[in-house]
């Protein structure tokens, strides 16, 4: 008999020179790591095994003698984990002045962009993205969805929202042209009720599974306020109530306490940013099971690396705003607040491993480091209607499988450099296995 380690660099070195694919179905995968997360209890696993055949999940336990033609892929010093979902993505934007750039990019251009950023975040562990809308005229993300979907990319499953539908004047529309001009806006640009639900059956007509909308001004765009609440109380009811007859979930971008308020009245699945809250608002999204999805990393990141065409508001922002918020995060949490991991950063101009300081913030209103890496897991899946197949290490469920050198309990920021990747059973990334990404997209 030979020595599992021996047989698995044996396959290393083969594997890549007959650019096989590195998983056949109904292949046995044993994946041997010191810990495992199994994200639905306060405690990893030590010493642990995970089986996977095909694209599923076997079984998670004790680690037994593994079937005679299975592969072993020993991790050592390593946690596994479900893969990371990021509930609040843009892969079309850009980072800086992405308004001026959706100006001057193609429908097509930011889709490419978007696709290979896309496939860098599958390596850097993302398996799962929620589209939260995208400066696009077309449908560029639910495009990528489709060709993800139909094997002819890999990349990370979607759940896409294809635009944010905004008011004149709001946080979609450009508010900084002169009125000659004629723009076609990064949002979708709507006043009153048939104009609103005309745009919700567009939506979802042209493939959208989330309908988002843009409750409250915001920080990025020009000339509104995060503090404006955008729709009248009946257009915004009839937003919910067209997606809802329709069977679709509705995100809502809300800053001021009055917009989240109407959002969460109205019947949205989640509120995204949520930074004005109150006692009243917490009892209600408790109350009302509403999902909170802070996205707070990326103000960090443009106060300390980014520049903005609104850098004045976002310093005043992190000055004076956000440690407020923080404390309302925090009562938030404490009182059962389901609370997930969105980044809201766009597909150009960052590196993918920046995404992943989500969770470190998520620790400062209160998160242990597991609950931390449950939000942007289970948490996330749940709210994605994903729960059932994704978002924990389970026998039946989907072998969307991450792996860190070290352990993220101890350290949370080890979650910014993911050493292995699996998605639907197929291994994408290995520290090991050096699978080259011309390899990965021959799939
Ligand atoms: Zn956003």
């Amino acid at each position: 008999m030979s020595h599992p380690k021996t047989d698995f660099i044996q396959r290393l070195l083969i594997l890549p020179l007959c650019l096989m694919p590195l998983t056949t179905l109904g292949e046995v995968i044993v994946i041997r790591a010191d810990r495992i997360i199994v994200g639905d209890s306060a405690h990893a696993l030590e010493g642990a095994a995970i089986v996977v055949e095909g694209d599923r999940i076997v079984s998670v336990g004790e680690q037994k003698i593994p079937p005679e033609n299975a592969r072993i892929i020993e991790l050592g010093d390593a946690t596994l984990m479900a893969g990371m979902i990021d509930a609040h993505a843009h892969p079309l934007l850009s980072s800086g002045d992405y308004q001026s750039l959706h100006l001057n990019q193609s429908s097509a251009y930011k889709s490419l962009r978007a696709a290979a950023f896309l496939q860098k975040l599958l390596q850097a562990g993302w398996t799962g993205v929620r589209v939260a809308g995208d400066g696009d005229v077309f449908y560029g993300a639910v495009d990528i969805k489709r060709t993800i979907d139909e094997g002819f990319i890999v990349g990370p499953r979607m759940a896409v929202a294809s635009h944010y539908i905004s008011i004149t004047g709001g946080g979609g529309d450009i508010n900084y042209a002169s009125p000659e001009q004629s723009l076609i806006a990064d949002g979708l640009v709507v006043d009153g009720v048939d104009e609103i639900r005309k745009a919700v059956r567009t939506e979802i007509k042209y493939g959208s599974d989330w309908i988002k909308v843009l409750a409250t001004g915001a920080y990025l765009s020009v000339g509104d306020s995060p503090k404006n609440v955008s729709f009248s109380p009946e257009e915004f009811q009839s937003l919910v109530n067209e997606a809802d007859r329709q069977g679709v979930p509705v995100m809502a971008h809300a800053h001021a306490t009055a917009g989240i308020k109407q959002a969460v009245l109205a019947g949205v699945r989640s509120i995204e940013h949520g930074t004005f809250l109150d006692d009243e608002v917490i009892q209600l999204m408790k109350k009302r099971g509403t999902w909170l999805i802070p996205t707070i990393y990326i103000g960090d990141y443009y106060e300390d690396e980014g520049t903005l065409r609104e850098d004045d508001r976002n310093t005043y922002y992190v000055e004076h705003e956000r440690p407020v918020w923080i404390s309302w995060l925090t009562k938030a949490h404490k009182q059962g607040v389901k609370i997930g991991v969105g980044v809201d950063f766009g597909g150009q101009g960052y590196t993918a491993n920046v995404f992943a300081r989500e969770f470190a913030t998520l620790t400062e209103i209160g998160m242990t480091n597991m609950e931390a890496i449950q939000a942007g897991t289970r948490v996330n899946a749940e709210m994605l209607g994903w729960g059932e197949k994704l978002g924990t290490l389970e026998a039946g469920k989907l072998a969307d499988i991450i792996a860190i050198a070290g352990n993220p309990l101890d350290d949370i920021r080890l979650l910014e450099n993911v050493s292995f990747v699996m998605i639907g059973g197929k291994v994408v990334k290995s520290a090991a296995a050096k699978i080259r990404q011309s390899e990965m997209l021959s799939n």
